[in-house]
C-alpha cells in the first residue's frame, strides 16, 4: 500500500476506487463507460451528486450546483465572464500560480483587472491581508488555497464585493458558509473526484447578468444551470466517481469530521517540521496550508539520501512542484493519518541518523 502524497489528481477513499472498478464493469447491466448520460439511471447519477454537494456544504436556497468540463483553468474565463457587470473591472489576490492564471485570463475575456493585494514580491509565501479595494470593481476573486505554495485564506478576504473563489484544492476539506460567495468553483481532482469533472455553486441571481459581448453557449452558466448540467454529454464517469466520493464523505461525518481529521494531519506534520532539526517551512506560519504542506531541507546536499529514505517507506508524490523545489505534502481529505505518521517517522529518523 502507497503513501499518496500527490497534488491532484490524488488519493481518494479505496471503497469508491472499488465501486467505481465494478460499476467500470457494472452498471445496472452496462458499464458506466458507455451508459447514455440522457438515460435515467445517469440521470439519478447527476440528481445524486448535485444534491450531495448541496447537503455536504449546506448549500443554501437561491444557489445553484453544476457540473462542467474544462478543469478550473477554463474556470478562470468562464467566472471572470459570467461576473462581468457595467463596470467591466475587477479586483483580484494574486497569491500564487493559480491566481496569476485567473487574472490573465480574465484580461483575455475584457476585464480590467485591479490586482489589490500580492504576495508575489515574497514569493508568494503569505496571503496578503492589508489591501484597499478601489470603487467601481464588478467583483472581488481570490484562491482560497494555494496547492503550489502551501499557503490558505484561513479568513475571508476583507470586501463587500460580490466573492469570487477558486476553491479548488480545499473544497470539501472544511466547513464554508456559502452565502459569503456569489460563485465558487473547483477543479475535481483535488479533493472531489477524478479529473474530468469541474464544481461550480453559484448564486441564482449572478446567472444571466453578464455584460460581455461575447459568451459562447458553453461558458454562459445559465445554460448549464437550466439544462441540469447535460447541456452537452457531461463527464459522466468524473461526476459517477465524485457521487461515490461525496456518499462517502457525508456516511463518515461530513466536512465537519473531515475538517477535524484535516486539522490533526496539519497539526501531526507542522509540529515535526518545526521541531525537526533538518528541515523547516517554507510559507508564513499564520498562511499555512492544512492540504498542502511545503517544507526544505535545510542542507540541499542531503536530499538524494531523504529521498531514498521516505521512498523506502512507500511514500510518493512528495516533491515539491518543478516551480518551487523542496517538498509539498498534499494531504487530502482521502490520505489517512496513519501515511502522515509514516512521514513523520521518516523524518524523525532521518534526523537521528545525520544528528
Ligand atoms: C489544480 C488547480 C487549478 C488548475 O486546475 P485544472 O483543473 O487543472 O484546470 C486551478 N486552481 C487551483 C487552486 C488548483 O489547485
Amino acid at each position: 500500500m502507497k503513501h499518496n502524497f500527490g497534488a491532484g489528481p490524488c488519493i481518494l477513499p479505496q471503497n469508491v476506487f472499488k465501486q467505481a472498478a465494478d460499476a467500470v464493469l457494472d452498471f445496472n447491466g452496462l458499464s458506466i463507460l458507455e451508459v447514455s448520460h440522457r438515460h435515467k439511471d445517469f440521470v439519478a447519477v447527476m440528481d445524486e451528486a448535485i444534491d450531495l454537494v448541496k447537503k455536504a456544504l449546506n448549500v443554501p436556497a437561491g444557489y445553484s450546483v453544476g457540473f462542467l468540463q474544462g478543469g478550473a483553468t477554463l474556470g478562470f474565463t468562464i467566472v471572470a465572464l459570467n461576473m462581468m457587470r457595467e463596470n467591466k473591472k475587477a479586483a483580484y489576490l494574486n497569491t500564487g500560480t493559480w491566481a496569476s492564471g485567473a487574472i490573465k485570463e480574465a484580461k483575455k475575456v475584457g476585464v480590467d483587472v485591479a490586482v489589490v493585494g500580492s504576495s508575489e514580491d515574497k514569493g508568494f509565501i503569505y496571503i496578503p491581508k492589508d489591501f484597499s479595494v478601489p470603487a467601481g470593481m464588478d467583483f472581488f476573486h481570490y484562491t482560497s488555497n494555494n496547492t503550489i505554495y502551501g499557503t490558505q485564506f484561513h479568513a475571508l478576504p476583507k470586501t463587500d464585493l460580490p466573492l469570487v473563489c477558486d476553491m479548488s484544492s480545499d473544497i470539501f476539506s472544511k466547513e464554508i458558509n456559502v452565502a459569503d460567495y456569489d460563485l465558487i468553483y473547483a477543479g475535481a481532482q483535488k479533493n472531489l473526484g477524478p479529473a474530468g469533472a469541474t464544481l461550480y455553486i453559484v448564486k441564482d441571481e449572478v446567472l444571466g447578468k453578464s455584460t460581455s459581448p461575447f459568451m459562447p453557449t458553453y461558458l454562459d452558466l445559465k445554460q448549464h444551470i437550466e439544462k441540469e448540467s447535460m447541456l452537452n454529454t457531461p463527464p459522466v464517469f468524473a461526476v459517477y466517481v465524485a457521487m461515490l466520493n461525496l456518499r462517502d464523505l457525508l456516511a463518515n461525518g461530513g466536512v465537519k469530521a473531515k475538517e477535524v481529521e484535516n486539522n490533526a494531519k496539519a497539526a501531526l506534520l507542522y509540529n515535526e517540521i518545526d521541531s525537526n532539526p533538518l528541515f523547516f517551512g517554507t510559507v508564513a506560519t499564520e498562511d499555512r496550508s492544512k492540504m498542502n504542506v511545503t517544507f526544505k531541507l535545510h542542507n540541499e546536499a542531503l536530499a538524494e539520501e531523504f529521498d531514498k529514505a521516505w521512498k523506502a517507506a512507500g511514500i510518493v508524490g512528495l516533491p515539491g512542484h518543478r516551480s518551487v523545489g523542496g517538498y509539498r505534502a498534499s494531504m487530502y481529505n482521502a490520505l489517512p493519518i496513519e501515511s502522515v505518521q509514516v512521514l513523520v517517522d521518516v523524518m524523525k529518523d532521518f534526523a537521528t541518523k545525520n544528528a
